[in-house]
């Protein structure tokens, strides 16, 4: 038979380097013990787990297991493999299991630890079993499913109730936390808190299984040097984000003030043409129609741009409403067309396609359609025409825009929808724009519950293609 001091002493004998003999605690019945089992996969839990508890069981101990019905399944498996005769010992009332998914929600009152919810569920079973005077060993899982489950606190609540607990009955109590779940710089203090509430602290399965002194050490300098390490790469990362923060204010700023000067400039060309009409300069008008177009490009980059840090910050405003999405489509379509001279937009609709509304912004929707179609024009020069195609399927409505121009090479087709994104061939790179068109479009189509790609071939053309969710 393996004694109950024996086996905690194997449980901790990796923690005992460094530490003389005569300070190590032994365990004895009635003297609690209190041991967390940090792990990195379930398969280490479970074989330590099936050690603790078949070694209870072989010093005729009485052994409770609250854990999740996996883990409870995986250890009496083990259990089995280890020729322990788990139904027996369920029998006799020697092995007892409660499923800790059902016990949890009812040990919280408010989102907060109740102790005599706990007394009720678990703390007469330990009664119980303490009435045989046999030993008892414990394995508890609800602290590492409350920390899972972002309830710190209440974790560490309930380890000072086992604690209560522990002192008055005086057990054995294994308890195990995936160390996937305590990551994270804020969880600092909740970590030390946890380890605080133990008699004994075992690392994961990285370091119990060293077997020197001297690897333990070299491992513990590893793991600062990493620490080390990493404080500096969040450093660095929180200095970047700070600057990238400043980089999306400033745009937002900038964008901001240069929209009223533009918006001046505009007005005093309009002033400028009426009066060069009533002049009948037919030069000036036709240099005032160039101004006023370039104008008009300075004015959507920097749009693009505010709207960009509006996306940055989450502020892009959206106004819904009702609408006839396909007549928005075929408006746009007539007045892009009344500014190109190069291509024909031309409007595909299956006859009886009725109305088809949707619930939305019209005018962020509307960017999404002239965006699509001035880059259909933009990236064919050589083509004479776009075709825009809208279908209707049960619940949603198919936007198409199709131009038969340099189209985009298979690794691009992706990344153009990343802001900033433009592909970078002999081609394209005489083409201007700042690569936040496609991001934008992307973000708008998103925030309506829709989808956006591209279908395209290199030197055939492309697609691109717009879903939205229908009003039924
Ligand atoms: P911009 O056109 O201002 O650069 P966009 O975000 O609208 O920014 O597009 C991103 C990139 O995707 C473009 O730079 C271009 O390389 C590519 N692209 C977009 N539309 C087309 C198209 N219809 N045909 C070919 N390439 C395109």
């Amino acid at each position: 038979m393996i004694s109950s001091k024996k086996i905690t002493s194997s449980i901790i004998q990796h923690l005992s380097f460094g530490i003389k003999e005569k300070q190590r605690r032994p365990s004895s019945p009635g003297i609690p013990e209190h041991i967390v089992q940090f792990y990195e996969a379930d398969v280490f839990l479970i074989k330590s787990l099936s050690t603790y508890i078949s070694a209870g069981l072989q010093a005729g101990e009485v052994c409770i297991v609250v854990a999740t019905q996996a883990h409870a399944l995986c250890l009496e498996q083990a259990l089995q493999t280890q020729g322990v005769d788990v139904a027996a010992a369920r029998r006799d009332g020697s092995y007892r299991s409660l499923d800790a998914t059902d016990i949890l929600p009812q040990l919280l009152v408010n989102g907060e630890l109740a102790p005599e919810r706990f007394a009720e569920l678990i703390g007469h079973e330990i009664v119980q079993a303490q009435q045989h005077q046999r030993g008892l060993r414990i394995f508890g899982e609800l602290v590492a499913l409350l920390w899972k489950d972002g309830k710190q606190a209440a974790a560490i609540c309930l380890e000072a109730l086992w604690n209560e607990w522990l002192r008055t009955y005086g057990f054995l109590l294994y308890c195990a936390y995936p160390l996937s779940a305590c990551a994270g710089k804020g969880y600092e203090q909740e970590f030390l808190k946890v380890c605080e509430h133990h008699t004994h602290v075992i690392p994961t399965e990285g370091y119990t299984t060293l077997t020197n002194q001297k690897e333990c050490l070299c491992t513990v300098s590893l793991l600062q040097q990493k620490a080390a390490s990493l404080e500096i790469e969040v450093a660095a990362r929180s200095a970047a984000q700070e600057l990238e923060h400043n980089k999306d204010a400033f745009i937002g700023m900038a964008s901001h003030e240069l929209k009223t000067p533009i918006t001046s400039l505009k007005c005093m060309l309009a002033l400028l043409q009426r009066y060069e009409e009533a002049q009948k300069d037919t030069k000036a008008l036709q240099y005032i129609a160039q101004m006023d177009a370039q104008l008009e490009r300075i004015s959507r980059l920097i749009s693009d741009l505010l709207d960009l840090s509006r996306i940055q910050s989450g502020k892009l405003p959206y106004q819904t409403e009702r609408f006839a999405f396909n007549t928005l489509v075929q408006d746009t379509v007539k007045t892009m067309q009344e500014t190109t001279r190069t291509h024909r937009l031309i409007l595909e609709e299956p006859e009886g396609l009725g109305v088809l509304e949707v619930l939305g912004d019209r005018d962020r929707l509307s960017q999404v359609v002239i965006n699509l179609l001035t880059n259909a024009i933009k990236y064919s020069p050589q083509a004479e025409r776009v075709i825009v195609r809208i279908i209707k399927s049960t619940e949603q409505m198919h936007m198409s825009v199709q131009d038969f121009g340099m189209g985009i090479a298979r690794e691009h087709q992706q990344k153009i929808f990343e802001r900033f994104y433009r592909v970078h061939d002999i081609e394209t790179s005489t083409y201007p724009g700042l690569g936040v068109g496609l991001s934008i479009c992307s973000e708008i189509v998103d925030w309506h519950k829709g989808h956006l790609w591209v279908d395209s071939q290199k030197g055939k053309g492309s697609t691109f293609y717009v879903t939205l969710p229908l009003i039924c």
